[in-house]
């Protein structure tokens, strides 16, 4: 073991792997504390958007996820009347980020492939068994003590530390770093109680006859909330044969008696008729919306469900959390790789906890209307939600996610702070795989300054076209996609340079 890592990583949950992996991707040494033996064996995510698909290319690990991702059709809102009210498909619409929008997933297998990946990432060292316990944090780095229990060669459970320039706190949702930092959670006032349960199904499920559902759209393809008063409830597609049902739970019911298995039998029951399934696990959550106060103490960092947590109803509670990653470890990377000045690290927080709140106000919003239990709400509730859905019509679930807008980014330019497209290549490869995955400046023209000359892509004219609806000459995009700003070629990378503090330049 190094006397020092470049970063140590609590938690290997789907948070903490991907920052191993993307950060180790880029040289950086990473050690990982895992108080398990093995990842969580039991699905909680089952969605994910086109951002993590990229990020997956990022990280060397999209050749070993992509074989369990299915790409779906969106999201479906159905009101008390069973009629839509609001319907985020992306059939027949383009996908200028080189993905479909929306993928399910299996949390456990996905997990466990981006574990697999470790060793061929730079040998990231995985510590199971580690329990973090305290940290102390030192001016150059901050020693991580934790308990070794070696449970397979049965040995008593030892003390330990090691040291570290930074620390990711990936700790989930009752983040053991959070606890010991003091750092406290912002309550954004929304908790109803739900029942997640997942079955392996051999056919499709019954949906009761549904007014206005969209041509083209397949309710077995789509996420499907039944915003029913009598009983709100999502109705999920996962991979191969798994299913997705959420029920939430009534006023008075209790937790215990609608886990038993005759009522979650009851409830799956008449979503599946005559087609046999079998309930693989049954849980109830409190679906809640909390944000970390301080997303940085000294030298570490919270990310995740250690951060923040989502109600799930656009499925982004792991994709915030992927984003945080990335966005540190472009960051930590620049430091040690190009001499970037370490206060660029501060800039963690002020870009990622506005776009978090944003999607999470998003998910509330929609959790307000989709928890109404009362009839005659529920009725003015579709009206309203129909009206609005209308003037909002060939909305997607990619629609919902913010840009950046403070910390490095050229603020005020065309286009600075969103995700940058990603455009298939003639040869069927996708942008990033051509240009590679770090700083990239895009071109209309060659000038002094190098760059990408926009026209001599195979992209079908994607890149081009994104610069002339953004009237740029030139586009800046980080390392972790967004983009960094437009304008002219050579005031970005000053703006860059600056920003970043850089003692030495790094390649665009
Ligand atoms: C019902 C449900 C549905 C969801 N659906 C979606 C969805 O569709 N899409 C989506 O994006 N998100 C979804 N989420 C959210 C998603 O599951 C979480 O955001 C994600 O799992 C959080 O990942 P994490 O790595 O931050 O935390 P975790 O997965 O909780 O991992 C934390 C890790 O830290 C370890 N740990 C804890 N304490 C210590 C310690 N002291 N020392 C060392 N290690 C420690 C734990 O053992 C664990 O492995 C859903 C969640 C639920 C509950």
């Amino acid at each position: 073991m190094p006397a020092m890592f470049d970063v140590a990583v609590i938690g290997c949950g789907p948070v903490g792997a991907m920052a191993a992996n993307l950060l180790a991707r880029q040289g950086l040494s990473v050690v990982v504390l895992e108080k398990e033996t093995d990842h969580y064996p039991l699905p909680r995510a089952v969605h994910l958007d086109h951002e993590m698909m990229r990020l997956f290319q990022s990280a060397g690990v999209i050749d070993r996820v992509l074989p369990d991702m299915i790409a779906t059709d969106g999201h479906l809102h159905v009101g008390a009347d069973h009629g839509v009210i609001r319907y985020m498909g992306t059939v027949g619409k383009p996908r200028p980020f080189g993905w479909a929008n929306d993928y399910f997933f299996y949390q456990p297998e996905f997990e466990a492939h981006l574990r697999a990946a470790f060793d061929a990432n730079n040998g990231i060292e995985l510590l199971t068994g580690a329990e973090f316990s305290a940290l102390e944090q030192h001016d150059t780095h901050v020693r991580v003590h934790y308990f070794l229990n070696d449970t397979k060669m049965h040995l008593e459970r030892t003390e330990q530390h090691l040291d570290a320039r930074w620390v990711i706190a990936a700790d989930g949702s009752r983040s053991p770093v959070r606890k010991a930092l003091g750092v406290t959670l912002d309550d954004l006032d929304f908790e109803e109680p739900w029942l997640v349960v997942d079955a392996e199904v051999e056919g499709p499920v019954t949906f009761p006859p549904l007014a206005g559902v969209p041509e083209g759209a397949d309710l077995q393809r789509l996420s499907v909330m039944m915003c029913d008063p009598a009983r709100p409830a999502t109705v999920v597609p996962g991979r191969r044969n798994h299913r997705r049902w959420e029920f939430m739970l009534l006023p008075g019911e209790d937790d215990a008696v609608m886990m038993q298995p005759d009522n979650v039998a009851a409830l799956v029951g008449a979503w599946m008729k005559d087609v046999p399934h079998t309930i693989v696990r049954a849980a109830t959550y409190r679906f809640h919306g909390l944000v970390a106060e301080q997303w940085q103490v000294g030298r570490v960092f919270l990310a995740g469900d250690a951060a923040h947590q989502t109600p799930p109803f656009f499925g982004q509670g792991m994709c915030h959390g992927l984003r945080d990653v990335a966005n540190l470890a472009w960051k930590m990377a620049a430091i040690v790789n190009d001499g970037a000045d370490e206060a660029i690290l501060a800039t963690y927080q002020p870009e990622r906890d506005p776009h978090v709140r944003g999607v999470i106000g998003a998910a509330v919003a929609a959790g307000r209307y989709i928890c109404e239990l009362d009839p005659a709400r529920a009725a003015v509730r579709d009206a309203t939600i129909r009206k609005a859905a209308a003037q909002k019509a060939g909305e997607t679930a990619a629609d919902l996610i913010p840009a950046i807008s403070a910390g490095l980014v050229v603020s005020g330019t065309p286009g600075a702070g969103v995700r940058f497209v990603q455009p298939v290549l003639d040869d069927g490869r996708r942008l990033d795989d051509l240009t590679g995955q770090g700083w990239r400046l895009f071109v209309r023209s060659a000038g002094t300054d190098g760059g990408i000359v926009a026209g001599d892509l195979p992209d079908g004219g994607a890149v081009a076209a994104w610069l002339d609806a953004h009237r740029a000459e030139a586009v800046l995009v980080r390392p972790d996609h967004y983009v960094f700003g437009t304008g002219s070629a050579t005031d970005l990378v000053a703006a860059r340079d600056r920003l970043l503090g850089l003692r030495q330049e790094i390649a665009a």
